[in-house]
């Protein structure tokens, strides 16, 4: 089970605090130990100084036997006297003070280290042990110093950490909860808001706090996910709610024609008048649904197109035999004007065959008879441009951005009656730019409409040339 980062956080927290504390107390404790200890150290090796310049002195003016008293009287006049004791190097003592017998300290041996530290009585000495040559005899100087009350406060110290850095990281591990709480608290929030948006309240909002931090742009980001979701989700719902109006319709008609012609014994005309018009009808319903599979498909990503070396000039100008025949049929002029050398592009060839056809059947569907229908080809700029233009009824100004879209048709009353959805341009959008094309449209109403698709021309493609 993972801990709540909250919890994480004042672990990491408490755990850094706790090693830095830690350090910073047995460093401190260490540093004041040392320095103690130093400074004793000093003031004993001054003493033992001094001892030693007596012994000079007294040697130097040959009164040996008067070193016991010499030694006496410099210890009484100096602070700390009372902690000295000197021997000869035959074990002898030449002065030793009643506190340093009393607590015992032995004479030095030869490998007596210089500081000493002694427990005499309980009470804690450190001894400057020094040994030194004077008139070709050596002498013992061993001067102390009782810590006791050094190693108390020291040990009050030691004691005052023990106690200090727990509270300390008590009372921190507290205030890093209360902070990471705080900190993360708007997360809670934006947790229970997300939790409660659904389809069906998409357009539900998080609160976006004014902080101006990464909380701040969570909030943003998020939203701005919302909102598309929320627009593909109403596209998806409008579009499922146009197919299904879509596809009522030719079922009611069909339906219609079928119950009337039934109400009555028919002639054998009258039937295939009827059989002939539920045809066509069923016609359109197939082409319909065969569109709205291939948008699915494309949707979900399972259309699957074979992107090999393909020649555009070709594929156009087999798209134009088909659509001369339609142009024929309604007396309209074909014009096509595709160059004769090819022209290489990487695409997958029955797709933009289909979006060719697309344009040209559009092209023929809204050009009244006598009117005139111009396809051209040509290289542009590392571009294959296709061009379809036509003299028909023109689109809107206010359409033009909408011709893309799923279903839109600019009037629908007419262009039903030409037999259109509005599905082949999203189709023709969709293979274009899945061929990395762009596909624009001019046009004003009566003055006909120019469809233009710019392919680009691959490098790779044209090596097979
Ligand atoms: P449809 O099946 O209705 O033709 P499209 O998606 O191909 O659907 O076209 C969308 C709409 O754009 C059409 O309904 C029509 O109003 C308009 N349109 C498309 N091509 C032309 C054109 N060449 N001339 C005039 N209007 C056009």
């Amino acid at each position: 089970m993972t801990l709540p980062i909250r919890l994480r956080l004042t672990a990491w927290y408490f755990a850094i605090l706790a090693v830095v504390l830690c350090a910073f107390g047995v460093s401190a404790y260490i540093e004041m130990r040392h320095s103690i200890r130093k400074t004793v150290d000093e003031e004993l090796q001054i003493r033992a100084e001094g001892v030693h310049q007596l012994i000079v002195r007294v040697i130097q003016r040959g009164q040996k036997e008067d070193l016991p008293d010499g030694l006496r009287e410099h210890t009484e006049l100096r602070q700390g006297g009372a902690l000295l004791q000197v021997s000869d190097e035959q074990g002898n003592w030449l002065y030793r003070s009643t506190v340093m017998s009393d607590y015992g300290v032995p004479r030095p041996s030869s490998n007596t280290r210089r500081i000493t530290e002694y427990l005499g009585k309980e009470v804690p000495l450190r001894i400057w042990n020094e040994k030194v040559s004077v008139g070709g005899e050596s002498y013992f100087i061993q001067s102390a110093f009782e810590m006791d009350d050094f190693y108390e406060a020291l040990d009050h110290f030691e004691l005052m950490l023990y106690i200090s850095i727990p509270t300390l990281l008590l009372c921190a591990a507290g205030g890093g909860y209360w902070i990471s709480t705080r900190a993360l608290s708007p997360v809670d929030q934006i947790t229970q808001t997300a939790r409660t948006i659904s389809a069906q309240n998409l357009s539900s909002r998080l609160l976006v706090p004014d902080t101006g931090d990464e909380l701040q742009r969570l909030s943003e980001t998020l939203n701005g996910m919302l909102e598309r979701l929320e627009a593909a989700f109403k596209k998806i719902t409008q579009f499922t709610a146009d197919a299904s109006h879509e596809l009522r319709t030719p079922v009611a008609v069909m339906r219609t024609r079928a119950e009337l012609s039934l109400r009555k014994a028919r002639s054998p005309e009258e039937y295939r008048e009827v059989i002939a018009e539920v045809l066509a009808e069923l016609e359109k319903t197939s082409a319909l649904i065969e569109q709205l599979m291939f948008l699915a498909r494309a949707d979900s990503g399972a259309e699957t197109l074979h992107f090999t070396p393909t020649n555009v000039a070709e594929v156009l100008h087999e798209a134009c035999h088909q659509g001369s025949a339609l142009a024929e049929a309604k007396q309209i002029g074909f014009k096509e004007q595709i160059p004769s050398d090819s022209l290489w592009i990487l695409g997958d060839a029955s797709s933009l065959r289909r979006l060719f056809l697309i344009l040209i059947d559009n092209a023929v569907k809204y050009t009244p008879a006598n009117g005139r229908v111009e396809v051209s080809l040509q290289r542009n700029d590392g571009f294959a441009v296709a061009e379809v233009r036509d003299t028909g009824i023109g689109i809107a100004e206010a359409d033009l951005p909408n011709v893309f879209e799923r279903f839109y048709r600019a009037d629908k009353a007419r262009t039903r009656e030409l037999g259109g959805v509005g599905l082949g341009l999203s189709i023709g959008r969709w293979i274009t730019e899945v061929h990395a094309g762009t596909i624009e449209v001019h046009s004003a109403p009566g003055s006909g409409s120019i469809f233009q698709i710019r392919l680009p021309i691959s490098s790779s493609a044209n090596i097979n040339t």
